[in-house]
């Protein structure tokens, strides 16, 4: 009976392979998985969960941070596979090959997009979240990190080791380091130090057969280059990064200053406009945009919040703060001195005071409907367009802006030392927040139509030919593709990546040219 199961269950994958069709059933995922090499300690199957188990839900659903990719409706996987060994990993790779499945790799789960956990074709997670080793190495001032690590841990365990180094990368703490670094990677430090992945030295990844390339020379120079900001899920599983860390001062200085229209902000942002991209690189000053309350009832109006942070005491931030941006007339009352790592909670919303070990929880707090889009400016945007912008911004309701400043470092790197093309030129990046916590398809279509006519609306103040965007602000609106051509791809891919789109789909070309590793925006192989 059992030779007999076998037999079928031959026949039936070699039928699949064959014709290409997936098999979608668990329980011959499992076994392909227990028919690849295994460590006997650790068997294959034993760290995947399939729908019958009754733990499958929590682990899928545990790394959903977008309730709009949480519903029932949500297309589901055959299996998440919580990898804990690089044969774990061979051996899902292995079984996608063989089943015809699609692999979607997760580290942290915040593509906005929900791509790494969700697919419209037979597919499986492979989830990352068992590696999260990160090792400093104080004397090489390096660390590496594995994917499944989230930016809090990588920081936590920085700053177990020493208070004066750190390294440039995201403000949420809960982002997975595969998913955030294979995008690029910005965040506070990146007007000194540029992106997270002008800072990485070294990687490892897993190829479509199951292949390790355990550093940078034996996996090449180009699969290198393309992991670091194109998009990593395009070409392997990437187990992790060597990392080159950055000094940071013993103490850094934080403040947060918000004005209403009414109070100023008019001014504020036209001055910020100038400022924000080439004051001292030390400095990083964020605006956000939000509704508030106005003077009079039901009225709303808009609050400009400048958030910044100087690498560097009080006094020294107040010098430069007084020669490039008197106008905002910051004070020492608002300013907050405290250690790098502090720092990190400060701009992740924690109250002051909470413990660093926090940076240790994985998972967010609160899940939200989620939608972003992206945009950069490279024109000084005038106050009579300004005005026009924070109108809309009342009428529409919904949506809130974070103005992030480029300059400094990021002005110095070329555009093609990375796939991340966004450097000289910009002046500020916009990313367009659009959260929601009410349930239902009638209120998402709503939310996800007033983002779309806001961003419409931006057309004449933004980047144009393209319309720039930013990959880790995934945004399906702006093409995507259904048959993996080369020309559908061109559609999002000249926006994200501009010119070095054609080296990535060259680069995709020679490594993986039947097209294993794919998505809904992945790099198409040239044809
Ligand atoms: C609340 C919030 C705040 C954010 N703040 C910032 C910010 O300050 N700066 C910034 O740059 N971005 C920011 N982002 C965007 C964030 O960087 C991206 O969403 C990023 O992709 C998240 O990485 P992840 O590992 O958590 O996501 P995942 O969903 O796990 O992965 C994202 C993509 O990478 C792929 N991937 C993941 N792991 C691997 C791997 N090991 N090998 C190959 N491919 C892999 C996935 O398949 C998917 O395509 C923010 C997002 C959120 C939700």
């Amino acid at each position: 009976m059992e030779k007999l199961l076998v037999i079928s269950l031959l026949l039936l994958i070699s039928t699949s392979v064959t014709t290409s069709q997936s098999v979608t059933d668990p329980i011959a995922f499992l076994r392909c998985l227990d028919r690849q090499p295994t460590d006997p300690t650790s068997p294959n199957s034993a760290v995947a969960y399939i729908p019958t188990n009754s733990s499958f839900t929590t682990v899928l659903r545990s790394r959903i941070p977008n309730l709009r990719f949480d519903k029932p409706t949500t297309p589901k996987p055959i299996s998440v596979v919580a990898a804990a060994t690089w044969t774990h990993i061979q051996a899902a790779v292995g079984c996608a090959r063989e089943l015809s499945l699609q692999v979607r790799i997760r580290s942290g789960g915040h593509d906005f997009e929900g791509l790494s956990y969700t697919s419209t074709v037979p597919f499986f997670v492979l989830d990352m979240f068992g590696f999260k080793t990160v090792d400093v190495n104080l004397t090489e001032r390096t660390a590496w990190v594995d994917s499944g690590a989230t930016l809090g841990e990588l920081y936590y365990r920085i700053s177990e080791k020493s208070n004066v180094l750190g390294f440039p990368a995201g403000l949420s703490t809960t982002l997975g380091v595969g998913g955030h670094f294979s995008g690029g990677g910005y965040g506070n430090l990146m007007r000194k130090y540029g992106l997270s992945v002008d800072n990485v030295v070294g990687s490892g990844i897993v190829d479509s057969n199951g292949n390790i390339f355990t550093d940078r020379v034996s996996m090449g120079e180009d699969r290198f280059w393309a992991i670091r900001g194109g998009g990593a899920a395009s070409y392997g599983v990437v187990l992790g990064y060597k990392i080159q860390l950055v000094p940071v001062p013993e103490k850094v200085t934080v403040f947060k200053v918000g004005k209403t229209v009414g109070e100023g902000a008019v001014d504020l942002i036209m001055k910020w406009q100038s400022f924000a991209h080439s004051t001292d690189r030390n400095l990083f000053v964020r605006l956000t945009l939000t509704l508030v309350n106005g003077t009079k009832p039901g009225e709303n109006t808009v609050l400009a919040t400048f958030i910044g942070m100087y690498l560097g005491r009080s006094d020294k931030l107040l010098t430069v703060m007084n020669r490039d941006f008197p106008e905002l007339k910051l004070k020492k009352t608002d300013c907050t001195e405290m250690r790098w790592i502090d720092s990190v909670l400060f701009w992740d919303d924690y109250p002051v005071g909470t413990p660093t070990s926090v940076l240790l929880n994985p998972l967010v707090a609160k899940k939200l409907f989620m939608k972003r889009k992206s945009d950069y400016v490279k024109r000084l945007i005038s106050r009579t367009d300004l005005g026009l912008i924070l109108k809309k911004l009342v009428e529409v309701e919904k949506v809130k802006m974070n103005w992030n400043p480029y300059g400094g470092r990021m002005g110095e790197i070329p555009s093609s030392r990375t796939p991340f093309p966004h450097r000289a030129g910009n002046l500020f990046n916009i990313e367009y927040i659009i959260d929601w916590s009410e349930a239902g398809d009638n209120v998402e279509k709503k939310y996800l139509a007033l983002a779309n006519e806001f961003y419409r609306f931006m057309t004449p103040y933004v980047s144009s030919n393209p319309r720039e965007a930013f990959l880790n602000y995934r945004d399906l609106d702006i093409g995507s593709s259904v048959k993996s051509t080369y020309q559908e791809g061109k559609i999002y891919g000249a926006k994200y990546f501009k010119e070095n789109f054609e080296r990535l789909v060259d680069i995709k070309t020679t490594i993986d040219a039947e097209n294993f590793w794919k998505n809904e925006q992945s790099i198409p192989v040239r044809r």
